[in-house]
Parts: C-alpha cells; structure tokens; sequence
C-alpha cells in the first residue's frame, strides 16, 4: 500500500488550507459536509491522526472516529427527519476510495429515496451551508 500523502484533500481541509462546512470538531476527530452529497445531510468524519484509511490507522483512532460516526448518525436522524443511516467507509482504489485521507460516510436516508450515484452533482453552497447549520444545532443538543 502505498504510504500516506500529506497533500490529500483532506489533509489540506484538516489544516484550515481549503474550506469546508464543519458540523463537528474535537481534538481528534472533524466532521464536515460532502460537497456532492449522496442525500441531504451526506456527512464525513476524519481523525485528525495521519491515516490512508482502515488499514494503517491506529485503533483508537479508528474507534474515536466511529464513536464521532455514531454521534452524526443519531443527530442526522433529527435533523434531517431521517427514517435510516447509511454508513460506508472505502479502502484503497479497488475498495471505492478516492481521497486517502480515512473518512466515514454518515448518510441520512429517506425511506423508499434512493442514494444518487457518488460525485453526481456538486451540491450549491448555500444548500451546504444551512444543511450544516440544522446538523451542527442537532450535534449541539445532543
Ligand atoms: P471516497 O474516497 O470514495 O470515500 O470518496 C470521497 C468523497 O469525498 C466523495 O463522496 C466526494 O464527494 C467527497 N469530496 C471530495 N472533495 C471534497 C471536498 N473538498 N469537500 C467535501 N467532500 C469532498
């Protein structure tokens, strides 16, 4: 496997480098919005820790970032007035990842709406935007 990149994506949005729509920090882990979301709400959560995805990260990382996963998928429910979560999590390019910083798909779903297709369509920032606000207000009243 080949060995992490610091210049990732993710890793530039992790330093304040490229911008994101944050619903969620603590010291090891950030969560934010992804910008072509599969469903209203589509999250993402990251350690903070240097990590290409399940196969080098250290458990405790992991398992922080699942704890992190939990606390979305339970806020989303009310947020979004979900009927269900969809979490994926993708290792290496013929496990479906594309950006090799690990990150956790928290989705809220609908029932009976299907997902749209990944990197269908870049969602409006405006859209984005209060999406994160309703997710972040949900995280913050636990
Ligand atoms: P994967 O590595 O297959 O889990 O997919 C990477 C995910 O990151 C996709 O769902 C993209 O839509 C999402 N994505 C890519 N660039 C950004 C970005 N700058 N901000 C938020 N999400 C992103």
């Amino acid at each position: 496997m080949p060995s992490y990149d610091p210049n990732n994506i993710f890793a530039k949005i992790l330093s304040g480098e490229l911008p994101c729509h944050k619903v969620y920090e603590d010291d090891k882990a950030l969560a934010f919005l992804d910008i072509m979301p599969r469903a209203p709400g589509h999250t993402l959560v990251l350690p903070k820790a240097q990590a290409r995805n399940i196969l080098d990260i250290a458990p405790d990382d992991l398992a922080h970032v699942m704890a992190v996963a939990q606390k979305i998928a339970k806020a989303a429910m009310t947020a979004f007035e979900a009927d269900g979560i969809t979490v994926q999590q993708f290792n290496e390019g013929a496990g479906g990842q594309v950006v090799f910083h690990l990150h956790v798909h928290v989705i809220p779903r609908k029932a009976g709406v299907p997902m749209k297709p990944p990197a269908a369509e870049k969602e409006k920032p405006d859209v984005l935007a209060d999406c994160a606000k309703k997710l972040a207000a949900a995280i913050a009243a636990g």
